[in-house]
């Protein structure tokens, strides 16, 4: 049985803790409920929108007026050398039980907040690894109907899946296959990357992650490329170029962007999205004058009308 709930504050679902209240919102934790509260926004003429950890989300300050369904399946299992896991499951669970197994591929993914489903959407990656690597098929529901998406249907490119474009479509299940390595050193590279992320990720930050997309240094003008940084996986971190523009430190109301990582936008405390989105889009706009290039948000924006 699901409980719908209204006027629920979606701040408290986000990690940035920021956010307007939904109309209505469910928690699922079976493709049951998820298919019940689907009727429902079908029976009561809403919008839906499917959220998990929360750690990619820009929610606006005047909230969500359909339902928001929180995607609450949990799950893993190993057949035949593959691992299936429900989207709801968080990731960090999945990576400490392929580094337990000595299955390597997504241990550089250590630390990263959010679901395994959320984590396919966006093609979460750090290091150099992707969640795309070792990842065989999705199981998706698509109206009625659940499908399987073998890996080259799915679209995937940098922080990017075919789920965007499908926004209708929600991912049920994720079955990957891995190679196999030594659980210690599979440890000690999870380690080292923990290392590392702490001094970005303080503790009890609120943030939704890197906020731009990084460029692609080969999809980039030519005449720009010679000047640009080059050691970052083929990619010119869009820090670079907040840099360039003196985005670090800069702050808007409880909006701050971080002095030690200018893709860094922190909540304060009693943050807005609106000055969180005119923080960013006024550093945009500055990349846009002074090189010609357009920053793309990574994080997901809800319920705004206007594009960043
Ligand atoms: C401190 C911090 C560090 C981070 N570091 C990284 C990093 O190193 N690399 C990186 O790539 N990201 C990073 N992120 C961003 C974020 O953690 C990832 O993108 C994460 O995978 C999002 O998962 P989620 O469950 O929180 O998704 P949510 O934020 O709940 O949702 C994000 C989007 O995915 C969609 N979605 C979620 N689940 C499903 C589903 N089952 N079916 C269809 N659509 C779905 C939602 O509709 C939404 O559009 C970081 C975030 C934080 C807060």
């Amino acid at each position: 049985m699901i409980k719908i709930l209204e006027n629920l504050l979606l701040k408290e679902y986000t990690t940035l803790n920021i956010g307007g209240y939904a109309r209505c919102f469910v928690e699922v934790h079976s493709i049951e409920e998820l298919k019940d509260a689907l009727q429902y926004a079908k029976d009561h003429n809403l919008e839906f929108y499917i959220i998990a950890g929360g750690s990619d989300l820009l929610v606006n300050d005047e909230g969500f007026p359909g339902l928001i369904i929180k995607l609450s399946l949990q799950g893993l299992t190993l057949e035949d050398e593959r691992i299936k896991v429900a989207a709801g499951t968080s990731l960090q669970d999945l990576v400490n039980y392929t580094i337990e197994h000595g299955f390597a591929g997504i241990e550089k993914l250590n630390n990263i907040p959010g679901s395994v489903g959320g984590a396919v959407y966006g093609n979460a990656g750090a290091f150099g690894q992707t969640i795309s690597d070792k990842l065989v098929r999705i199981r998706v529901l698509v109206g009625d109907e659940e499908k399987y998406l073998n890996k080259q249907n799915i679209g995937f490119d940098y922080r990017e899946s075919i789920l965007k474009k499908h926004k209708d479509w929600v991912i049920l299940e994720i079955e990957f296959k891995f190679d196999i390595d030594n659980p210690v050193e599979l440890k000690k590279t999870a380690k080292d990357v923990l290392e590392t992320r702490k001094q970005k990720y303080t503790p009890g930050i609120k943030c939704p992650g890197s906020f731009f997309k990084n460029l692609i240094i080969d999809r980039l003008p030519k005449d720009l490329q010679k000047d640009m940084p080059k050691d970052y996986y083929g990619k010119v971190p869009a820090w670079w170029f907040l840099e360039q523009v003196g985005a670090k430190g800069a702050t808007r109301g409880q909006i701050k962007i971080s002095d030690h990582h200018a893709n860094l936008f922190i909540n304060q405390g009693e943050g807005t999205a609106a000055d969180f989105f005119a923080l960013a889009k006024e550093y945009k706009n500055k990349i846009k004058e002074k090189f010609g290039v357009d920053l793309e948000p990574e994080v997901q924006l809800l319920g705004f009308k206007e594009k960043l």
